[in-house]
């Protein structure tokens, strides 16, 4: 590009949506845990696409398997079989311990079509009275954008001017059994929850909570619908971040990095018994399990299935956890981590979330603010310890800025 970084955020102004406010820095290239703006600048990505990238930018083993796929053939819709999908789909239920995969592309399209599979569910198997399913969800919750979605969204951004919204759910505060189980009744279909969540600033639920949420739903003969879009693929240190309790849920919802950061790749991963409610006509998507998007996504897996990424995230985590603890008090007001991944609490008198992540932005690191004093701190699994402590320094020097 012949334009200088300061010229195309310019020119993006008059002709693209508002809908976001990005830090001032144009990527133009990347590998691995480094990203390049237009004039050749070098920035550490602690931000790694909101989890998208948790293999790094562009990983050698994912950008030849998209080639590959490249060469040979993309999509071909569903009207036909591809001889990709059946090898993703062995893969993901391996992976995951579940069944049956239903592919999709973005992760709200996986949240929606947990919702109507949960609610064929509830009426075809449970015999809940048509049109009286609810779902159970969280206060904080984020699962994405579209209308139905953001029905059950507490953030006003997320919400004002956007109604009418879809009825059939019902919020409860995140981490409190007793609510939940008031909430449930004969006409559940399931409780939806993010096992850890992310939006909302890595908010951590107290141990033994996604223990009980299984006993209850199992109890109460509902599904548990666990989002794992954010915290799921390696991000706590496990493949997955329910297992640190060693629970199943019922219904999966994958994305973000199943695409390995080049193709948008979502999944809603179930029990036989409930994605088995689905018949031909009854949902679909145009691009969903197109075969280059399974041609990346069965490289995820397998590079999942080798254990690597899960034990870096665990191992690195510790030292992530030990720097963050360190800084508390010395400009960090609080934090919660698990495996790489961290909201951090910015002491107000230092500066704002964004205050904080245009200073890092100066010294070569990406991070993104969440609620106006957290910062978000997600990099790839495959960062080195010294990048990891780099960016510890990074981030202790412009606290001290103060
Ligand atoms: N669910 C969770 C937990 C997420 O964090 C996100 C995105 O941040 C989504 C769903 C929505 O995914 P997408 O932006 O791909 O629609």
């Amino acid at each position: 590009s012949a334009r200088s970084s300061a010229e195309l955020i310019r020119a993006e102004g008059p002709v693209l949506a508002h809908n976001y406010h990005p830090l001032p820095v144009v990527v133009a290239r990347a590998e691995g845990t480094w990203v390049e703006d237009v004039e050749g600048r070098r920035y550490l990505d602690m931000l790694a696409g909101y989890s998208a990238l948790n293999f790094g930018h562009r990983h050698p083993k994912l950008i030849e398997a998209a080639h590959r796929q490249l060469d040979r053939l993309t999509l071909t819709s569903r009207a036909f079989h591809n001889d990709r999908l059946a090898e993703f789909a062995e893969g993901l239920a391996e992976l995951t311990g579940l069944d049956m995969v239903l592919p999709m592309n973005t992760g709200a399209e996986a949240v929606e079509s947990a919702i109507k599979v949960a609610r064929k569910w509830a009426y075809r198997v449970k015999g809940v009275p048509s049109d009286q399913a609810t779902i159970v969800v969280a206060d904080g919750n984020f699962h994405g954008r579209t209308t139905t979605i953001v029905s059950f969204s507490g953030d006003p951004a997320a919400r004002d001017g956007f109604g009418p919204f879809t009825p059939g759910f019902r919020t409860v505060p995140y981490n409190d059994l007793a609510a939940l189980e008031a909430a449930i009744d004969e006409t559940t279909a399931g409780v939806l929850i993010e096992p850890i969540q992310g939006e909302a600033g890595v908010v951590i639920p107290d141990d033994g909570y996604l223990t009980r949420v299984r006993e209850l739903t199992r109890q109460a003969g509902c599904l548990f619908i666990a989002d794992e879009i954010q915290s799921g693929l390696g991000r706590t240190g496990r493949t997955l971040a329910v297992e640190h309790e060693s629970v199943l849920p019922d219904v999966l919802l994958l994305g973000k990095a199943l695409g390995g950061g080049i193709v948008p790749v979502s999944a809603v991963v179930a029990r036989r018994e409930v994605l088995g409610v689905l018949g031909p006509g009854e949902h679909g998507s145009t691009f969903g399990g197109n075969p280059l998007s399974a041609a990346v996504a069965s490289a995820v897996v397998d590079l999942l299935a080798t254990g690597e990424f899960q034990r870096r995230a665990s191992e690195l985590g510790e030292a992530l956890d030990a720097g963050l603890s360190a800084l508390t008090g010395r400009g960090i007001t609080a934090y919660r981590s698990r495996g790489l991944w961290a909201g951090v609490d910015i002491d107000p008198a230092i500066g704002t979330g964004r205050e904080i992540s245009e200073r890092l932005l100066r010294e070569g690191v990406l991070v993104k603010d969440t609620h106006g004093s957290t910062i978000r701190l997600a990099p790839p699994l495959t960062i080195t310890r010294e990048e990891l402590h780099s960016a510890l320094a990074s981030l202790e020097k412009v606290l001290l800025q103060g």
